[in-house]
């Protein structure tokens, strides 16, 4: 049976983090069953959007089930593609207004200020989303989104954009595009990280730290959790516990702790499958490209394609989904993307919006049980590595990220860097 959020108190919930569209509670209440060792996903809506002092707008049913299909998704779809050992345990939990409310009359406090003054917690929802808490009971976890782990392939791409999208990645382009627009800056570079050389994957793990601490902790590429709470660089208490964890030292100095973290977990993620996973899931699911998947839409449905990619293309039903994981495990690879055919433009629709799935993935890195008897890391397979944050994409981003693709590509092409990233698939 789904079980109720009332069957907790507001007060046995702490505030852990939030990303863009959620926010997520861990529990700390009395033990029980269904509660106890998971964490509450919560839906956040912009300031001004809800109406919060009228009286339940009701919003639309479609958008009020959103978190009931990701669970299935995760459950239906995702766990065809990714082993159960790397995903977290995800259960619907019914919500209710008035609980919510005090939830964040509590908590909200303990919320960066930027964020308070842009969205709070969705009090029109119906359901949230009951997770294993990965960040709980361990004194440290890490998370890392490590984003796009390939160079597209040339066939698809045009002569305006070839050179600069087969030498420097996506990532990259966009780091570039935030950091004139944001002053946001950081030298990592997925393909690093993904490379599977020993000395790529230290340099790309050296630069997610120093992104990390050089802005004050606000990139969201890596995040470090302590007793449960996200940790910034200025935090000393979290930083000598850090720094106690992967050096044996007590905090002194930055560069020591840079080069223990990555050390230690270059070992890590160089045992483990999920990167190669993540990346082969990424690269053959988006085998057309942005540019490719536009062509052919634009071939199949030339009245509609003025309109931006996907514009009139239904969101799959949970069928769909399932018969196209059939297809990508039989068919898909033997197909000639190089010249995609009209009648599987569907399947690469939905494969480029799974393929944005795991792009957008995090994945949370923790010591094992018997890791932490021992005062120093010993690195080699002492970290469990869960895959987090997959949900369901929707046609309707198609025509944005087909548009943010041409924008940063412009972008590029107009500034002075020429940064090369090397796909080590294709080196
Ligand atoms: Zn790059």
């Amino acid at each position: 049976m789904t079980p109720w959020v009332t069957e907790t108190k507001p007060e046995d919930w702490a505030y852990v983090s939030e990303g863009g569209a959620t926010i997520v509670f861990s529990y700390r209440g009395p033990h029980n069953v269904q509660f106890s060792g998971h964490v509450l996903r919560l839906r956040k809506v912009t300031l001004g959007e809800s109406s919060d002092a009228s009286n339940d707008a009701p919003l639309d049913a479609t958008i009020e089930e959103l978190d009931d299909p990701m669970v299935a998704f995760q459950e239906n779809i995702v766990s065809k593609l990714v082993p159960s050992e790397f995903l977290p345990r995800l259960v619907v939990v019914l919500l209710d207004r008035e609980w919510l409310k005090l939830l964040v009359e509590l908590h909200d406090g303990d919320r960066p200020a930027e964020r308070r003054q842009t969205d709070h917690v969705d009090f029109h929802r119906k359901k949230g989303v009951l997770a294993t808490d990965l960040i709980g009971g361990t004194p440290i976890a890490i998370e890392i989104k490590p984003k796009w782990g390939f160079l597209p392939t040339e066939c698809h791409l045009s002569p305006e954009t070839v050179a600069v999208k087969t030498a420097t990645c996506r990532f990259c382009m966009h780091t570039c595009f935030r950091a004139k627009q944001e002053g946001v800056c950081t030298t990592y570079c997925p393909l690093d990280l993904f490379s599977r050389d020993e000395v790529r994957l230290r340099r790309a793990l050296g630069a997610l730290w120093s992104g990390w601490y050089e802005s004050g902790g606000s990139l969201n590429n890596l995040r470090f959790f302590v007793s449960s709470r996200m940790a910034k660089p200025d935090d000393d208490h979290s930083m000598k516990i850090l720094a106690r964890f992967f050096t044996t030292d007590e905090w002194t100095n930055p560069a020591n702790f840079q080069e223990s973290f990555a050390s230690a977990l270059t070992q890590a993620l160089a045992d483990s499958p999920v990167l190669p996973l993540l990346s082969t899931l990424q690269r053959t699911l988006d085998v057309l490209d942005v540019e490719g998947l536009s062509k052919l839409y634009a071939r199949t449905s030339p009245g509609l394609s003025g309109d931006g990619l996907g514009s009139s293309v239904p969101d799959p039903s949970m069928e769909e989904w399932d018969d196209f994981i059939k297809v990508y495990h039989s068919d898909y690879h033997s197909w000639d993307h190089a010249s995609p055919s009209p009648e599987h433009l569907r399947h690469y629709l939905m494969a480029y919006l799974l393929s944005a799935t795991f792009k957008d993935c995090s994945i949370i890195i923790r010591p094992r049980q018997q890791a932490l008897s021992i005062t120093r890391v010993d690195p080699a397979r002492s970290f469990d590595i869960t895959i987090i944050d997959m949900d369901i994409k929707s046609m309707d981003r198609l025509g944005k990220w087909e548009k943010l693709d041409r924008t940063l590509v412009e972008h590029y092409k107009s500034s002075a860097s020429q940064r090369r990233c090397i796909d080590s698939e294709r080196a």
